[in-house]
């Protein structure tokens, strides 16, 4: 039986990770943890039986522990508990579902220690992927990409390895302002943002993906995961989310990977690789579809995927800058302290005003992430 951990096992990522696990019923889980959902944790621990759970708030922690005496989980909490979760000596692979740059030591250590990777949190590979990817190599460890869109890529290269890449077509939905200009933008309020038209997703990924600083994001995952240059990687934006994505190789042949939007079918690619299992979402029907349609993206209302370009192209630590000042300003505008449009005008001035290090490490990369903040903190 296969055995996995899962950082974030109470969010978006990590329940449809649990759901296709229930479904296939043939995958042991070692290891859960969340931030400070005990209640949802306890029930999945009743469910699933693992033998640690991790929860970030101390206090909840011990919550927790008393609740499930009658059962045989350990429980653990903070950083130590995330890395004890991480290397768990049982689990095989490690769902990284949770959300944030607190997910690179984690990953870095699951990683030493011989764990699979089925990746979602894409802000470590933003962030890190200098490091992670080479660390994986050495490590002979698969780094599997649960991100719909880089599934779709890692798909499209099944049998491919040998062929270069000519161009990656990273489809984007447009968010559910697509099509509005800059100007229309100025009032929009967190609940505005926070309905996305096709996918159903965490709070922080969802307004990401409204102000398209998300694509930004996958942009650079997509770099790191398929070592391509930041010109080979083209954002094409589909409203209908049927084409998850495409490789185009040099004889021009493009090759996609088409279905329904349901995170399941690459959390299930990733937890199965290379074997596929039965669908668990909607059959995809050609013909009830109307039109698949493509855009270019407008990079001028939604600076954020533009910001994202420079950052990859100036590279080292300023991708860190852009994650922790997008992280910063999404959470000030959810809490209604700065206004829509300031999220990417954050962004900016963040990567305007930081200091450079071409070839950051982890501390170094959290020493940024910690200036960043204070920049933001003592502005705005
Ligand atoms: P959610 O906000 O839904 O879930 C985040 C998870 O992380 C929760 O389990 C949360 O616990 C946990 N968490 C938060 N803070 C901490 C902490 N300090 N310590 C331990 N655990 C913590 O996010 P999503 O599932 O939407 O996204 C997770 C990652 O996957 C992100 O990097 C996102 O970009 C990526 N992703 C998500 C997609 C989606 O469809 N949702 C698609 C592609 C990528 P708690 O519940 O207790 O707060
Ligand atoms: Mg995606």
């Amino acid at each position: 039986m296969k055995k996995i951990a899962i950082l974030g096992s109470t969010g978006s990522i990590g329940t449809q990770t649990l759901e296709v696990v229930q479904a296939n019923n043939d995958i042991e889980v070692t290891a859960l943890s969340c931030g400070s959902r005990i209640d949802l944790l306890e029930q999945q621990i009743r469910r699933f039986r693992p033998k640690l759970a991790s929860v970030w708030e101390e206090k909840k922690a011990a919550e927790l522990k008393t609740r499930i005496r009658d059962l045989n989980t350990k429980v653990s909490y903070g950083m130590e508990g995330l890395l004890e979760a991480a290397q768990h000596p049982e689990a095989e692979l490690l769902v990284t579902a949770i959300v944030g740059m607190l997910g690179i030591r984690p990953t870095i250590a699951a990683i030493r220690a011989g764990k699979t990777i089925a990746l979602a949190n894409k802000e470590t590979l933003v962030t890190a992927g200098h490091l992670i990817m080479p660390l994986a190599a050495e490590m002979g460890v698969p780094i599997l990409p649960v991100d719909s869109e880089h599934s779709a890529i890692f798909q499209s290269l099944n049998g491919e390895r040998q062929n270069e890449i000519e161009r990656i077509l990273l489809t984007a939905s447009g968010g559910p302002f697509r099509g509005k200009k800059r100007e229309e933008l100025s009032d929009i309020r967190p609940e505005d943002a926070l309905k996305h038209p096709n996918w159903s997703m965490g709070r922080k990924i969802t307004i990401d993906s409204s102000t398209m600083v998300n694509k930004g994001l996958e942009v650079i995952e997509a770099k790191w995961l398929f070592g391509v240059e930041p010109e080979q990687i083209q954002v094409v934006v589909h409203p209908q989310s049927i084409l998850h994505s495409a490789v185009e190789f040099k004889d021009g042949a493009v090759i996609a990977q088409l279905g329904t939007p349901d995170m399941r079918l690459p959390i299930q690619y990733a937890l199965y690789y290379p074997n596929r299992r039965s669908r668990l979402g909607e059959q995809l029907d050609l013909f009830k579809l109307q039109n698949l349609t493509f855009e270019k993206p407008d990079t001028e209302t939604f600076s954020g995927l533009a910001l994202a370009y420079q950052a990859l192209e100036k590279g080292g630590n300023l991708p860190t800058v852009f994650n922790a000042a997008n992280e910063r300003a999404v959470a000030l505008f959810l809490d209604g302290k700065i206004s829509y449009l300031q999220i990417t005008e954050i962004i900016r001035n963040a990567m305007d005003n930081c200091r450079h290090i071409a070839a950051p490490d982890v501390e170094e990369i959290l020493e940024t992430e910690r200036e960043v903040y204070d920049f933001i903190d003592s502005r705005w």
